[in-house]
């Protein structure tokens, strides 16, 4: 009996850091650094050695480190920063089937993620999720004629299994009214090894037509093998395009954000929304005002061909689409 091999990707995704003790001697920071940072968050530490590894070392302010070390700063509350700032719960229509807008839902498809972002608004959130079959999500979705687009969210959808994900996209398949299917995911800037030549088939296998929404706010985030990976994405026929969250300390400046966009579009990959940040709870110190948002867009415009200019916006919950500032 030959044993089931672990895929690469899982085997890196194991060697992540989650105990603030092991990244804080990697990060040579100081004792009076250590003071700010929470050793046990509710939401737990979880980074990829690929991101701890460009981090700048003893630095407190390195856009890396903000988006995933989690700081005290995080158990500050501020009455308007809540639990579920989107008001997810307000549309659920299976436990793991959400529909905001006309013509596409949401498959929760898992709770895990490559990494833990700080400012996530689904940090609070405690998903059910040993059930991976979807069985009343998919009889829900066979049910309503008018889901024509199926978004793949989470968590990440590729925290999944080839094999789960290939039955998944095999059932969507057979569902003749749905016409394409929606990846987002920040998984490949963490873990490219993710996108692995089992993943590439079963994407290519799929008759209806994908769109891959990847999720990174920094330059940094990409190097060459994100880039690789991504790229064999795109040869199949696959648009990507990225969504970004505005971050105080991480991009709220026109030179990250210019740069950011440029080294989307050299790559192909189109940037989409720039996201208002969700007044998530523990998230405050993320905030930028909508103004500096309007002036960086505007910056954006002045230096960039149009198509690579991402659409400032908010989820406002109980609106139809998410609303351009
Ligand atoms: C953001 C979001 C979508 C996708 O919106 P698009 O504007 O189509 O990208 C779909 N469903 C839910 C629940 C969302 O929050
Ligand atoms: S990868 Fe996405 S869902 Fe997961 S913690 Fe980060 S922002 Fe949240």
């Amino acid at each position: 009996m030959s044993l089931p091999l672990i895929p690469l990707w899982r085997t890196i995704l194991r060697r992540n850091f989650t105990r603030p003790e092991e990244l804080i001697s990697f990060l040579n920071l100081s004792e009076e650094q250590q003071k700010l940072l929470d050793f046990s968050p509710n939401f737990v530490l979880n980074l990829p050695r690929r991101l701890a590894e460009k981090i700048e070392k003893g630095s407190l302010i390195d856009p890396l480190f903000l988006q995933f070390v989690p700081l005290k700063s995080e158990q500050m509350i501020h009455p308007e920063y809540t639990q579920d700032p989107v008001m997810d719960a307000n549309f659920v229509l299976e436990e793991k089937l959400l529909q905001k807008y006309s013509g596409r839902a949401l498959i929760i498809s898992t709770s895990a993620c490559a990494m833990h972002c700080r400012y996530c608004f689904r940090k609070n959130f405690n998903y059910q999720t040993h059930d991976k079959t979807f069985a009343k999500e998919l009889e829900t979705i066979q049910n309503d004629p008018t889901l024509e687009e199926i978004i793949l969210s989470g968590g990440d959808p590729l925290s999944l299994s080839n094999e789960t994900l290939k039955a998944l996209l095999k059932n969507l398949a057979n569902i003749a009214h749905v016409r394409r299917i929606r990846f987002h995911t920040r998984f490949p800037m963490g873990i490219p090894e993710r996108i692995d030549s089992e993943f590439l088939a079963l994407l290519k296998e799929s008759p209806k037509q994908i769109w891959f929404v990847i999720h990174a706010n920094h330059p940094r985030e990409f190097d060459a093998d994100v880039w690789h990976a991504l790229k064999s994405v795109q040869l199949l026929g696959i648009p990507v395009l990225n969504q970004s969250v505005l971050l105080r300390g991480v991009n709220d400046n026109p030179e990250t954000l210019l740069s950011l966009c440029q080294e989307l579009i050299d790559h192909g990959i189109t940037p989409y929304y720039l996201h208002q940040l969700d007044q998530v709870q523990g998230a405050k110190h993320f905030a930028v005002p909508q103004s500096i948002g309007h002036a960086l867009t505007a910056s954006l415009m002045a230096n960039l061909p149009g198509y690579a200019v991402p659409k400032f916006v908010q989820e406002i919950p109980g609106k139809r689409s998410k609303t351009i500032l």
